[in-house]
């Protein structure tokens, strides 16, 4: 299949292996965070670790949308569900990540409350279009990928005239979350690796454009290369960066060319600008509040937002301190490091988004046998 099998090559696979073996200086440590848990899933599933040399640790980032929206915003939307006798619409990943007291948007079904799984923000006007006499809220998650199709519904909306649909709105901001990271003042004490570059994310830059990330090269010196999700590309990926930090340079480099420019979709990123603008700060998973790294939606389509429609009374919930998703969304621990990884913890009873989610850090390394 094209743009698949030619990147799925063994044999090519091997020798960009064997170049970043030979090219990785044996004095020193490479620390290489990929952003997006698309990518941590693909580096497991591929045995990826399996082929670096053992100076070349990959660290996981907060990409993962379920992982990073923090447990005051799903508790939030439980409410709406349960309070204001909506019928709350979802991305299948949000409805099993434990809120406070481990109530789950599914627990919150089995006790009554109106909680449906859509596939896409579409899916959920539709809901509302059949249910004229039920209020149906889109709760919506994630990074610039997924804000578009919610930047679109909002518009349809709006044309069509539906006055019972509205969006609970939780898209986030990628490069706010790299600056968080990078600005991190409890690095240090919480033992921050240094990080050397990044793997940029790939379907967020089919968004937003490599452009973006061209302040994080030059103001904080970090080597950036966007990489697409097959196996060659992260081997690719990997070996760029290393041949930047061997070199001294800090650039950004797009090697998903094929999908990516340096300016995005600038049909998609027009529609976003003219239905949403940045919040002032917002809470995250692991990072804390972050300020202008999430977005709300304008007034002019303040009918359309549930924050506005309806009085949710915003409280700060207790992360379960147990779990470390917090710790491994900031790229300071591992899933090996919690004592509940695949014991009280699996993917049948997840304790922590990051091992509901199909792109949280604990699910890749519960599927792909990296517990040992
Ligand atoms: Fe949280 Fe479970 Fe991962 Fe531990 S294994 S960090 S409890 S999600």
């Amino acid at each position: 299949m094209k743009y698949v099998d030619e990147y799925r090559d063994g044999k090519l696979a091997r020798e960009i292996a064997e170049r970043i073996r030979s090219e990785a200086l044996p004095s020193r440590q490479y620390n290489l965070m990929e952003f997006c848990g698309g990518h941590t899933h693909a580096i497991f599933r591929y045995g990826i670790p399996d082929l670096l040399p053992d100076n070349v640790n990959m660290v996981h980032g907060p990409g993962c949308p379920v992982c990073v929206l923090p447990i005051s915003r799903l508790d939030t939307a439980i409410e709406l569900a349960v309070t204001h006798n909506v019928i709350l619409c979802s991305y299948g990943d949000m409805m099993r990540v434990p809120g406070s007291r481990k109530r789950s948007l599914l627990k919150a079904r089995a006790e009554g409350a109106d909680v449906r799984m859509v596939y896409s923000s579409m899916d959920a006007l539709k809901l509302a279009q059949d249910n004229p006499d039920r209020e149906v809220v889109f709760f919506a998650i994630g990074f610039e990928t997924t804000t578009p199709p919610t930047a679109l519904v909002i518009h349809q909306a709006k044309k069509l005239g539906v006055k019972n649909f509205s969006v609970f709105c939780n898209h986030v901001l990628t490069p706010a979350a790299i600056s968080s990271i990078l600005d991190s003042p409890e690095a240090g004490a919480l033992g921050l690796l240094k990080l050397d570059g990044f793997v940029g994310p790939a379907h967020v830059s089919t968004v937003i454009g490599s452009q973006p990330y061209e302040r994080f090269a030059v103001e904080y010196s970090k080597p950036i290369v966007i990489a697409g999700f097959e196996p060659l590309d992260l081997l690719q990926a990997i070996l760029m960066l290393i041949r930047q930090v061997n070199e001294g340079r800090a650039e950004v480099e797009n090697e998903f060319s094929r999908a990516v420019t340096r300016q995005g979709n600038e049909r998609a990123k027009q529609i976003v600008d003219e239905t949403f603008e940045e919040r002032d700060s917002f809470e995250w998973r692991g990072l804390g509040f972050v300020p202008r790294s999430a977005l709300q939606i304008r007034a002019e389509f303040a009918e359309f937002d549930a924050e506005k429609r309806f009085p949710v009374e915003y409280r700060s919930s207790a992360e379960n301190s147990a779990c470390l998703c917090g710790p491994i969304l900031h790229g300071v621990k591992s899933p090996r490091d919690c004592t509940l990884f695949g014991g009280a913890c699996t993917p049948e009873n997840p304790l922590g988004p990051c091992m509901v989610s199909s792109e949280g850090a604990c699910a890749a390394y519960y599927s792909y046998g990296r517990h040992q």
